[in-house]
C-alpha cells in the first residue's frame, strides 16, 4: 500500500498531454485525426476513423498520464490542473517548474501564452499570465501578505548551449557553479513586477528581442528553450521560484543527421538537453548522486529546481492530432511515459 511519503513523492511530478485540433493546413492537405482521448487520463493513437488507403499500418497504442486533455480543452482548464497547484509551492518556499514539451507546431507556445503576434490568441489566457495572476492574488491573502514578499521576473533563452538574457537586449550570460554547487547565471536581469500586466509586458519585450533578426519567429523558437521565471523574495532573499519553460521542438533532436553542420549541432544539443531533462525530472527531489545536471545548460541552470524537498514539476506535452505527425507524436508520448 502507498504511504503518505509515497503519495507526496508521486505528486512531485505531474505529467499530462494536450491534443490540439487539426489546423487549416492539415485540413487542406486532408490529414486525418489519429488521436483519441477516451477518458481524462488516456491517450489513444490509432488508425484514422475514415476509410482510407493507408501507406502504412498504424498499430493501436494506449498511453496513460496524470491528465489527458482533448482538443476542446481551454488554456484555463489545462492550467488549472497543471501549473495552478504549483503556485502554492513557491509561497511555501518551494521551487516549481512547468514545461511545455512537444513537436514544433503542436501548441507549446499557445499553451504558455507566449505568442504576441496577436493573430492566434489572447496571451492573457496562457499559463504565463494565469500563473502571474494567481501569484498576485495569493499575495493578498493575509498569511502571505504579512510576509511582505516582492515579485520579480526573469526571461532568458538557451540556444545551442548558450544563455541569452531576453530582458537585456539578448546579452550573452555566463553560468557559474560555486563550490557548493549553487548555480548562478551571472548578470541575469530580475525585473520587479507589480501586476499581471507588468508580466505580460516583459514577456512581450522578451519575445520581440528573442526573434529580432530571425528569418521566422517559429523557426527560431523551435531551436531554443525559453525560460520565464517568477521569483518571490523576502527582504532580498529568495523565498520561492516558479520556472515556466517553452522547450525547443523535440523533433529537432532528429536533425542530428542533417547535412547542414549548424543544424546538426543544434539538433545534437537539443537532444542532449531533453535527455538530461528526463533524467533530472526522474530524480526530482530524491537527491540522487548521479543526476546529470551538468549534461546540458538547461538542466544546469534549473538545477536548484530539481533538488530539495520542496520541488515540484509539471510537464505539459502538446501533440498534433494528424497522421502525418504520428511519428513525432509517438516519440512525445514515449518520452512522457518515461518521465512519469
Ligand atoms: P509550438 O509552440 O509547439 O511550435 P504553437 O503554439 O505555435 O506551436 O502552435 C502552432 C499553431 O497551432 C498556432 O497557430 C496556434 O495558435 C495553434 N494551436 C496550438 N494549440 C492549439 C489549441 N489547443 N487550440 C487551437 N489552436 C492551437
Ligand atoms: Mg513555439
Amino acid at each position: 500500500p502507498l504511504t503518505t511519503a509515497d503519495l507526496i513523492e508521486e505528486h512531485r511530478i505531474c505529467v499530462c498531454v494536450r491534443k490540439r485540433p487539426l489546423n487549416k493546413k492539415e485540413l487542406t492537405m486532408k490529414d486525418l485525426d489519429v488521436i483519441t482521448i477516451p477518458s481524462k487520463d488516456v491517450v489513444m493513437v490509432h488508425e484514422p476513423k475514415q476509410k482510407v488507403d493507408l501507406t502504412r499500418y498504424l498499430e493501436n497504442q494506449t498511453f496513460r498520464f496524470d491528465y489527458a486533455f482533448d482538443d476542446s480543452t481551454t488554456n484555463e482548464m489545462v492550467y488549472r490542473f497543471t501549473a495552478r497547484p504549483l503556485v502554492e509551492t513557491i509561497f511555501e518556499r518551494g521551487m516549481a517548474t512547468c514545461f511545455a514539451y512537444g513537436q514544433t507546431g503542436s501548441g507549446k507556445t499557445h499553451t504558455m501564452g507566449g505568442d504576441f503576434s496577436g493573430k492566434n490568441q489572447d496571451c492573457s489566457k496562457g499559463v504565463y499570465a494565469l500563473a502571474a495572476r494567481d501569484v498576485f492574488l495569493m499575495l493578498k491573502k493575509p498569511n502571505y501578505k504579512k510576509l511582505d514578499l516582492q515579485v520579480y521576473a526573469t526571461f532568458f533563452e538557451i540556444y545551442s548551449g548558450k544563455v541569452f538574457d531576453l530582458l537585456n537586449r539578448k546579452a550573452k550570460l555566463r553560468v557559474l557553479e560555486d563550490g557548493k554547487q549553487q548555480v548562478q547565471v551571472v548578470g541575469l536581469q530580475e525585473k520587479e513586477v507589480k501586476c499581471t500586466e507588468d508580466v505580460l509586458k516583459l514577456i512581450e519585450v522578451g519575445n520581440s528581442c528573442r526573434t529580432s533578426g530571425q528569418t521566422s519567429a517559429n523557426a527560431h523558437s523551435s531551436r531554443s528553450h525559453a525560460v520565464f521565471q517568477i521569483i518571490l523574495r523576502r527582504k532580498g532573499k529568495m523565498h520561492g521560484k516558479f520556472s515556466l519553460i517553452d522547450l525547443a521542438g523535440n523533433e529537432r533532436g532528429a536533425d542530428t543527421s542533417s547535412a547542414d553542420r549548424q543544424t546538426r549541432l543544434e539538433g545534437a544539443e537539443i537532444n542532449k538537453s531533453l535527455l538530461a531533462l528526463k533524467e533530472c525530472i526522474r530524480a526530482l527531489g530524491r537527491n540522487k548522486p548521479h543526476t546529470p545536471f551538468r549534461a546540458s545548460k538547461l538542466t544546469q541552470v534549473l538545477r536548484d529546481s530539481f533538488i530539495g524537498e520542496n520541488s515540484r514539476t509539471c510537464m505539459i506535452a502538446t501533440i498534433s492530432p494528424g497522421m502525418t505527425s504520428c511519428e513525432n507524436t509517438l516519440n512525445t508520448l514515449r518520452y512522457e511515459e518515461e518521465v512519469s
